[in-house]
Order: structure tokens, then sequence, then C-alpha cells
């Protein structure tokens, strides 16, 4: 099922009447439509056809790339000192850190994932106003899996034809044959796909020679699995139901929809009416309006999602542009231009049917904007990442009681001081306050000035700060790197009651 939006309800009408968008009604001279032919088999899976072209070219060569990069980057090792995993890009669950590179996000850092995550956002939605769901059609793993699936698929069945031939024909060994081997194909793939997936979560090359070895752990064995059979169900069968029904992007197309945006679409003031070559000349020889389109239903046939990309911008279209290629085929056969169906602005198909000139508005408040906030984000999470210290301060004052008043007169206040080392070698810290005239002690330290902390460890304190003329007073307790001279801060209060 497509989910269409009728963006201009009269043509659409007027165009389902069997008239040309560019036609008025007086002309109604143009041949009855017939129904758009459908991609998919009544109650059947989408069957799409092969297409080749720049834009196929294009498909092919980000889907190397990114399976590339998905299949090594476990990998690529980092060195980060002796105490510290050496793998490039790690999510370390049993230690609660993620591992990108130089940066180590600690659970403390969890703002900066969520500032990235923002960040990520806007860069979808800036991508949106400029060419749709470019990313669904060209990088998202959903596509990238499916095509490889489908690929596999048709080297093993051959092309749509065939494919079609088969769902109605009997069981033969052949077809057994052909079958098993896809399904086989299909499950190598998801299992290599999921095997992958946790060395995302361990050490890849101590994991792969476990592997090697047949000492697969318990845990291991299940996440491969889980991820493999997740892959085969999702590419293998699910494939363009994810992207029009599971996935949330299409859903969000109803209120981020933008007729500027550089989007799949089909010029009906060109294509339309659409007839046969051959009945197309003979109207024109006849003086009758014919258009580009001979409704050949290649551009359906390729289709992935399985819509009719003429029937008018559709919330479920990818933005592919397999289409594109497909119609660009048929045109380059006719010795007509290229360009019936393209990467072109709603806006634009609006232009032309007006007979006006079609202009290019990438730059745009919302465009200038989203980019402009997207590079600002960008900058506060660089600068933040470049600012991070490897050492957290935390003062918590005890509750009960606030404060006790001593023999002599002075007051004393009691804290939970915690130290957190994030790196990978010992720290040792001098703890002072400052804000306060206030005797500073730890209980079970001698000196305050040498508190070693363990790497990727934490050091919990008790301290005590006592005053001989009391009074309610604001304490910032600091902690000073020995090494490196930089100074932790935390703020808490000095009462009397
Ligand atoms: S209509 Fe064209 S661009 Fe949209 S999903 Fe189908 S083939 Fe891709
Ligand atoms: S591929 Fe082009 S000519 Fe063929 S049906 Fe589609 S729009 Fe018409």
């Amino acid at each position: 099922m497509a989910i269409t939006i009728e963006i201009d309800h009269a043509r659409t009408r007027r165009m389902a009447q069997g008239q040309g968008p560019s036609q008025s009604p007086a002309q109604g001279k143009a041949p009855a439509r017939k129904p758009a032919r459908s991609p998919r088999q009544p109650g059947g899976p989408v069957v799409p056809q092969g297409v080749r072209g720049p834009i196929r070219r294009l498909k092919w060569l980000i889907l190397m790339l990114t399976l590339t990069v998905y299949y090594v980057t476990p990998f690529i090792r980092w060195n980060r000192g002796p105490n510290a995993p050496d793998q490039a890009v790690l999510l370390d669950f049993a230690h609660g850190k993620l591992y990108l590179g130089p940066a180590e996000i600690w659970p403390q850092d969890l703002y900066l994932i969520t500032a990235a995550m923002l960040l990520a956002t806007l860069i979808l939605i800036l991508v949106n106003a400029l060419a749709g769901r470019l990313w669904c059609g060209f990088a998202c793993p959903q596509t990238v899996w499916t095509d490889l699936f489908l690929l596999v698929e048709r080297l093993v069945e051959g092309d749509r034809r065939q494919r079609l031939k088969n769902l109605s024909s009997p069981l033969t060994a052949k077809r057994v044959a052909q079958i098993a081997t896809k399904h086989a194909l299909w499950m190598l793939i998801a299992l290599l796909t999921g095997g992958t997936l946790i060395f995302y979560f361990t050490d890849a090359p101590e994991l792969l020679r476990d592997l090697a070895h047949g000492e697969m752990t318990v845990t291991a064995l299940t996440w491969t699995l889980v991820f493999a059979g997740t892959t085969y169900g999702l590419a293998g069968f699910a494939r363009e139901q994810v992207c029009t029904f599971m996935c949330p992007w299409p859903r969000l197309q109803g209120a981020i929809w933008d007729p500027e945006a550089f989007t799949v679409n089909y010029r009906d003031y060109r294509g339309e009416v659409r007839m046969s070559a051959k009945k197309a000349a003979e109207a024109r020889a006849l003086g009758e309006p014919a258009g580009d389109c001979v409704d050949c239903g290649a551009c359906v046939a390729v289709c992935p999602i399985g819509i009719d990309i003429r029937q008018g911008p559709n919330f479920a279209c990818i933005n592919c542009g397999l289409c594109v290629d497909a119609c660009d085929g048929v045109m380059a056969r006719l010795d007509r231009p290229r360009g019936l169906i393209d990467y072109e602005s709603w806006e634009n198909i609006e232009r032309g049917r007006a007979g006006e000139p079609r202009v290019s508005r990438l730059l745009r408040p919302k465009t200038v904007g989203l980019a402009l906030a997207s590079v600002a984000l960008a900058g506060v999470i660089a600068v933040s990442f470049a600012t991070k210290t490897s050492a957290v301060l935390s003062v918590q004052h005890d509750r009960d009681p606030l404060s006790v008043r001593l023999s002599d007169g002075s007051v004393r206040n009691a804290y939970t001081v915690k130290l957190l080392n994030k790196s990978s070698g010992v720290q040792r810290f001098k703890l002072g306050v400052t804000g306060v005239d206030a005797a500073l002690a730890i209980v079970g330290h001698a000196q305050a000035d040498a508190i070693e902390v363990e790497p990727d460890g934490s050091e919990t304190l008790r301290v005590t700060l006592t005053m001989p003329e009391p009074g309610d007073a604001d304490v910032t307790f600091q902690a000073v790197d020995a090494r490196s001279r930089v100074v932790l801060t935390a703020h808490d209060r000095f009462v009397n009651r």
C-alpha cells in the first residue's frame, strides 16, 4: 500500500479522468488513462527490476563504501596507553564506556551523546529540506542490506520477469535448489552482519581468534543469532515495509515535507497525455496533445517500494532515484531529453505546469537557519570534547546532622567527596577549600595533598570542615591534579544550624 498525498486535487482529479495536467477541460479528447501498473503482485511481494544508470552506480558505490566501513571498523586499532583498550570504536558495556578514536565517553558524558544525536537530527532535517529522504534512499542500513539481498536474489533467481514467473510456477527441483541457494546466501550475509556487530562490543581480534578456535561464549553466540535473525528478517522479507510502516521518518514527512526540496518527481506537464510512442507520433501528426511518457511502466517496475511516482509526491518514496535511471534509459532509447522523472522540487513542477522557468532555491531561511544551527551545535560539541577533563570532583553535604557544635564552640560540617579518575593512569590530587576560613580534614588521610585515584577508578572521602567563628557560607571544594595542575571544583554550603 502506498501513502500518497495529493498536492493539487483539481489537477489530480483531471488527470485521473484522462486529461493531461496542462490540458483544459475543453480539450478533453485525450484517451482514457490506463490504471497505473502495479509493481506489486496482488497480495504478493514487491519484485523490483534491476536497472542501470548513473544513480544506480552511485548507489552501488555507497553500498560498497558503507559495508566496508561497517565490516572493517571494529578491526581498526587506536593506541590509548597501557591500561586502555586499543580498539578505535568500542562500546564497552562491562565498564560503561564508549570509545570513539581519541574520545572516551563515560556515563557522566551522556549530555555529549545527547548533543551528538541532536546534531544528527538537525543534519537529517537539513538534508530533508534540501533533497528529501536522501539518507533513506542511499545510506540507511535498511536500504543498503535490502539492496544486497536483492542483488543475491537477482543473481540466483533472475531478474523481475523470471521472478514474477517463479511466483506462480509449480515447485521444481531447479526452483527448490534456487530457493535453498538464495536463503543460504542470505543467512551467510546475515550471520556475517550479526557476527560483525558483536565485534563493536568487545575486542574484535580476540573474539575472532576465539571464533576460529570454536570458543564462542553463549552470550556472543546469542547476540550473533539475534542480530543475524534481525538482518535476515528485515532485509530478506520486511524490506520496503520497514521504510513505509516501521520507520518514523515517513510519518514525519507530513510535518517536514518541503516543496522546495529536490525530491524525485514526475514532470507531468511534459509526460502527459501518456500513450505509446506509436500513438504519440500519430497524435502529434494530427496536432493532438501527446506527452513524452510512453507508459512503459519501467519507472514502476524498478521501484523498491512499489509505488508509481507519476501519481504525485509520496511519503513512502525513499528518493533512491532508481526510477530516474529507468526513465532516462527509456527517453534515451526514444531519443527524447532525459529528466521526465528527476530530482526536482515540487514548486518547480508547479512552475513548469504554469509555463514558468524553474528556480533553484537551495538557500532559503529554513536551510540557512538549519545549517547555522548545525554548525553552532557542532562547535559546542567540539569545544566540550576539547575541554573535557579526565577527572570529576563531586561533593555531597551530610544531611543528618547538617552541622555539629564542638565543645570549644566551633562548628563542623561533614561532606562526602568523590574523585573520579577517567584516565588510564594513576592520578594524584591535592584537596582544598575556598570561600570560608575553615580547617579541612579527611577521615583516614593524614594529608590532603596526596590523594591517589587508580585508573578508571574512584575515591570516596569523608571530609570535615571546622570553623571557629561559624556562619552560613558558600564553599568551593578544589582538587588540583598534581601533574597537569588542572583544577576541579565543586560547590556546596557551610551551615550553622
Ligand atoms: S518512486 Fe522512484 S525514487 Fe521513489 S522509491 Fe520508487 S524508485 Fe525510488
Ligand atoms: S519510465 Fe518514463 S516513460 Fe516509462 S512509464 Fe515511467 S515515466 Fe513513463
